[in-house]
């Protein structure tokens, strides 16, 4: 695996945590640097488990604005300030992320005396196919664009500046999202897709109601976008056999592979 760029699971599960699964979490570690994308309920408990130090997170971006990808980010925050951080936060996420938090906050009489500075992303100014750099420093660059979901819902790419002459690596992360023929280009030519697949075919309709993506609808992403792999994510916990979700993809784009709680995935 790749040490300098990699991706931690924390939670690989959709709406509902089970024993083996907890809901969306990663951090992206990049030549030292570290983001935290999404933050499901006991997002912290899981950075504990899976031996990640919680200050030493730079940035937060969240996708959108369904529990299962930031009610644990309020707790999240708390920790950081009762554990004596002083070190800033970058927070970024859907339009209505930072009230959430304050009316959280102030209503908790919780205090956070460190620099939070957040970044709140309107879905209608990217609807349209752009990206939008919401972060840069002297390691990475990321970018959002906008997904298809029942509410608003972001996609970031991460992307690495490898020193002159090397070509930069790059890691996407899609969730949650419908299936739409766009999104390929979206993704075109990164080096590691995660995408979400709550269901298997068999659930198709099920997946367009609740705007969803299938296994071999990722795979179908990933075959279009020349990614390098396919990391599937956000399992319904109806389907007790995961190997299924290999099944339905693999014919499609061979070089997928399903996430696992703590477990690191190189980008390239
Ligand atoms: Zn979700
Ligand atoms: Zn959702």
């Amino acid at each position: 695996m790749n040490t300098d760029f990699y991706v931690t699971v924390l939670g690989s599960g959709a709406a509902i945590s089970t024993h083996t699964r907890n809901c969306s979490g990663q951090i992206v570690h990049l030549h030292g640097f570290r983001m935290l994308i999404d933050c499901g309920e006991a997002t912290q408990i899981q950075l504990r488990v899976c031996h990640e130090r919680l200050q030493s997170i730079e940035l937060v971006c969240i996708s959108h604005l369904h529990g299962d990808h930031f009610f644990g980010l309020p707790g999240l925050l708390s920790t950081m300030q009762l554990c004596g951080r002083e070190a800033p936060l970058t927070v970024v996420g859907p339009l209505g992320l930072r009230s959430i938090m304050d009316s959280i906050f102030n209503l908790s009489g919780s205090h956070i005396d460190y620099p939070i500075e957040y970044h709140e992303l309107d879905y209608e100014s990217l609807a349209n196919g752009l990206q939008l750099q919401v972060f840069s420093n002297n390691k990475c660059t990321v970018r959002a664009f906008a997904l298809r979901h029942s509410v608003p819902s972001f996609g970031y790419i991460v992307e690495d500046k490898p020193k002159k002459g090397e070509s930069p690596h790059r890691y996407a992360y899609c969730c949650d999202t419908a299936y739409f023929e766009e999104l390929a280009q979206q993704v075109e030519g990164v080096d590691l897709l995660c995408m979400e697949s709550t269901y298997l075919d068999s659930y198709a309709e099920r997946a367009v109601q609740h705007q969803h993506s299938t296994a071999s609808q990722a795979a179908t992403v990933a075959r279009d976008a020349h990614a390098g792999q396919l990391l599937l994510t956000h399992f319904s916990n109806r389907f007790k056999e995961p190997h299924a979700f290999l099944d339905e993809a693999s014919p499609i784009f061979p070089n997928v592979i399903l996430a696992e709680d703590c477990k690191r995935y190189g980008v390239f």
